[in-house]
């Protein structure tokens, strides 16, 4: 069975970046689950996999572009210090280069790298962590097989690497 758009693909990978480090990997066996062409990885992901059956590897170069993309100057903010004392705040998470989970004014989860930060002022980025990233992926298809109606209706794989409800 190929891989093509609402079908569950299971597969490892090793995700490595210019300069050598492996930002990610999973194995064959702790594969990492999804299902094709819902928009669930990277457009670009999906499309370099299409095709592929369960034993093929698979190596691909994504520009930047088709990763996290370029960083914004903008998603650079100031944030008053004052939002990160208090009572819910732990302790020594000011610190340069901390992920921080935050929210947007949405309420919609997103995290923040600590640039720089004094009494007054935190300086965050809201950059992805691999924007301006070129992403090499090397692989092994472990599994194809079609998604479910309700894996469908859903948005996500159940089972084993998928949800359990
Ligand atoms: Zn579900």
């Amino acid at each position: 069975m190929n891989i093509q758009k609402n079908r569950v693909v299971s597969l490892s990978y090793t995700l490595t970046l210019a300069n050598g480090e492996v930002a990610d990997s999973t194995t064959e066996q702790d594969p990492f689950v999804f299902i094709h062409g819902i928009g669930q990885t990277l457009e670009a992901f999906d499309r370099n996999l299409e095709g592929l059956k369960a034993g093929d590897s698979f190596e691909f170069l994504l520009s930047a572009e088709e990763g996290y993309g370029v960083s914004d100057a903008e998603a650079v903010v100031s944030i008053p210090a004052s939002v990160f004392q208090g009572p819910d705040v732990p302790e020594g998470i000011l610190q340069v280069g901390n992920m921080i989970p935050m929210q947007d004014q949405m309420g919609n989860p997103l995290h923040g790298r600590v640039v720089s930060f004094n009494d007054e002022v935190v300086t965050m980025d809201f950059n992805h962590p691999l924007a301006d990233q070129s992403l090499n992926f090397t692989g092994t298809i472990v599994e194809v097989r079609d998604a479910s109606a309700e894996e469908l209706d859903h948005g996500h794989v159940h089972g084993p690497g998928g949800h359990h409800h």
